[in-house]
């Protein structure tokens, strides 16, 4: 049977922490707040391959007040989640994601990003896609206040 997930992710932006996304890290002066890496790439991948089999957030699997997940690398949640997926017979078929952001600029990491994704999820760089667009400075991604992830993904379960 062939499914389909869709996930969201934000954070906000702050100093005195690393920009990480798709397990790559950014030269940039601000960072991502959260309990893990904040790689809210790899956040809302997750989410979306969660939800292709009904199987909750990765709230629910990696809960913030859980110091187990204290600075975790998101890639390893993700690859996690992959085994989530296989123990229920799901198999990945594509991944696709929009990262929107007003800094910095993604395309130049996009390749390393979905190598780096592709890795964690075991499929073919060629089924990950990572795009990038600004918010124009609309709203709080627009203001440079934090960084959000939209993400679809296809999945067929034996
Ligand atoms: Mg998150």
């Amino acid at each position: 049977m062939n499914k389909t997930g869709i996930g969201f992710d934000a954070h906000r932006l702050v100093a005195g922490r690393k920009l990480i996304l798709g397990g790559v890290c950014f030269d940039h002066p601000l960072g991502l707040e959260g309990h893990s890496d904040a790689d809210v790439l790899c956040h809302a991948i997750a989410d979306a391959l969660l939800g292709a089999v009904a199987d909750g957030d990765i709230g629910d699997h990696f809960p913030d007040s859980d110091p187990q997940w204290k600075d975790a690398n998101s890639l390893e949640l993700l690859a996690r989640v992959r085994e989530r997926l296989e123990a229920r017979r799901a198999k990945i078929i594509n991944v696709d994601a929009v990262v929107l952001a007003e800094q910095p600029k993604i395309a130049p990491h996009r390749k390393a990003m979905c190598a780096n994704l592709a890795r964690a999820l075991k499929i073919d760089p060629d089924c990950v896609s990572v795009k990038a667009t600004t918010m124009e400075g609309l709203g709080t991604v627009g203001r440079k206040e934090g960084i959000a992830v939209m993400a679809v993904v296809a999945v067929e379960q034996g």
